[in-house]
């Protein structure tokens, strides 16, 4: 298994914003987190990549202990966050360039990761010259510097326009059929568009675990 929670909580504060969260993921797999607006999903994103830790329960990602392997982890997650922060003055390979020496990742693995991402024709862009929708792929490039085994994507086409829309789902998944991916949606139809498989969260609970093919067959 790529993702295997058990009994995950979190509370902020007062704020219980988890509340004992089970489910795993296998590879290939595209999983829709589907859920409104406060339901708990960033959170639980944060915790799956290392930026936040839980209040009880366990986390595995390709295997590794979150807690006990949290470097093995990293390497094993690319991460897109919502609101991912780019400096519009930075070119695309200054940017990635930047993280691929966190990373230690090789100079040839920038350019793959432009063209995997089909950046290749705005290369030479500054990234405050491109498009949502291309910003996005410099997100997703971002996140497969590494060449991690699991992508977690929060909300990856939120407030995309519709061409831009059906490439970054294209995009998505192709990258699916190899990896697993693990993305963030509040709209039924993107988990339609990209997803093998949706689990519906709903204040801090998990209220349903299905394949698409069954939620088809019902229908
Ligand atoms: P989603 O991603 O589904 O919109 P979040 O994981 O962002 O949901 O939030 C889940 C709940 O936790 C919400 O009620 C939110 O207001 C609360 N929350 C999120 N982050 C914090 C924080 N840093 N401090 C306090 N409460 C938070
Ligand atoms: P939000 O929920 O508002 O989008 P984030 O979790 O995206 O907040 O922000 C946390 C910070 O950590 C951001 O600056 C983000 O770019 C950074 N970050 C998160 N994941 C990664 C990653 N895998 N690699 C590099 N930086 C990351």
């Amino acid at each position: 298994m790529s993702i295997e929670v058990n009994n995950i909580s979190k509370i902020y504060g007062k704020q219980k914003a988890l509340n004992n969260i089970s489910f795993k993921v296998g590879k290939p797999e595209i999983v829709g987190f589907l859920g409104p607006n406060g339901a708990g999903k960033s959170t639980m994103m944060k915790i799956l990549t290392t930026y936040l830790n839980a209040n009880g329960g366990t986390v595995k990602v390709n295997g590794f202990d979150i807690l006990t392997n949290t470097k093995a982890v990293q390497q094993s997650v690319g991460y897109l966050p919502e609101h991912n922060p780019l400096y519009l003055e930075q070119y695309i390979k200054e940017y990635l360039s930047f993280n691929a020496n966190i990373y230690g990742v090789s100079k040839n693995r920038i350019d793959e990761v432009i063209e995997l991402t089909g950046l290749t024709p705005e290369a030479h862009k500054k990234i405050g010259e491109l498009s949502k929708g291309y910003r996005q792929r410099v997100g997703l490039a971002n996140a497969l510097l590494h060449d991690p085994e699991v992508l977690i994507l929060d909300e990856p086409t939120t407030g995309l326009d519709p061409n831009q829309l059906v490439d970054i789902r294209n995009l998505i998944k192709s990258i699916g059929t190899t990896k697993t991916v693990f993305l963030s949606t509040h709209i039924m139809q993107e988990v339609e568009a990209m997803c093998d498989r949706v689990i519906i969260i709903n204040k801090g609970e998990i209220v349903a675990d299905k394949k698409l093919k069954d939620l088809r067959d019902e229908k």
